[in-house]
């Protein structure tokens, strides 16, 4: 009834022993002997259930107290439970997956981290909490910039989860990381280092976390860079970048191509106290 309509089944595991064990015991009958038509465990003669058409015994059911017959509701409710059971495990696992990738590509202070534990103190929080929430990829890009720990990267990954929870592939890139693993990545031939860039490039949303934030002598990174924008400009790929630099820092490090493309997507100014002064203020959130 209820897997007919979709619903969630929720079965308590006391229920759900009880049906495995009815509809177990059952099998074990039949698989020793009780489809012979005498009950194993006292011998006693089932009854037989004929097909009503042609009159030939379609099995036989237990006529003593042995064994009890699961009823058709109940069989159906044991597979329900089931298939319920496997779409939880299977809940859990890409929660699980995706608590992992948090903790290893944005660290372990944002595993909480969410629209729904970000405290604006500042108006240009709200608006940069509203702004985020709404960031869709029409335009491409949204930058936030501003000072340390006023909650972009907070921003960001809440951004991430929301985008996970629509399905979307959203992957998380900080810059300082990605430019080491690029050049790393050269060692096992330019096809890798490549294929690197493209992951980023193509992937179907993207946080550019601490953008700016590698040597601006390092001139290979600043190419690579400008690939990955220029291809998710080209595609309209949804791009949320935060950032320390204003601007003109972008056009002097980045040049004016990456800051004239960064200029038609949305840019957020945020500021706030920062948050290590608010947790010595109030606690830690
Ligand atoms: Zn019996």
């Amino acid at each position: 009834m209820a897997a007919a309509t979709g619903k969630r089944v929720r079965v308590s595991p006391a229920r759900h022993a009880e049906l495995v064990g009815t509809i177990e015991a059952m099998h074990r009958w039949r698989e020793q002997g009780g489809d012979q038509g005498k009950c194993p465990r006292c011998k006693v003669q089932a009854a037989a259930e004929s097909d009503p058409t042609f009159s030939f015994i379609v099995r036989y059911r237990p006529a003593c107290d042995c064994v009890r017959v699961p009823t058709p509701e109940e069989e159906a409710e044991l597979s329900a439970a089931r298939k319920d059971r496997r779409r939880v495990e299977e809940i859990r696992q890409f929660r699980q997956s995706q608590h992992d990738y948090v903790r290893d590509c944005v660290g372990a202070v944002h595993l909480r981290s969410g629209f729904g534990t970000f405290h604006c103190h500042t108006d240009s929080q709200r608006r940069a909490r509203d702004a985020v929430k709404a960031f869709t990829g029409n335009p491409w890009a949204l930058i936030l910039s501003g000072p340390p720990a006023v909650g972009k990267t907070h921003l960001a990954v809440s951004w991430m989860r929301r985008c996970w929870r629509r399905s979307l592939p959203a992957a998380w890139m900080w810059e300082t990381r990605a430019s080491a693993e690029w050049r790393k990545s050269f060692a096992e031939g330019v096809g890798e280092a490549d294929a690197f860039i493209d992951s980023l490039a193509e992937a179907k949303a993207l946080v550019i976390d601490d953008f700016g934030v590698v040597s601006p002598t390092a001139n290979g990174w600043i190419v690579a860079m400008n690939t990955i924008l220029c291809y998710r400009e080209a595609h309209q790929l949804p791009t949320l970048i935060t950032t320390n630099l204003s601007s003109a820092d972008v056009a002097r490090i980045y040049g004016e191509r990456v800051a004239s493309r960064l200029g038609a997507g949305i840019g957020l100014r945020v500021d706030g106290p920062s948050g290590r002064a608010r947790e010595s203020q109030n606690g830690p959130l």
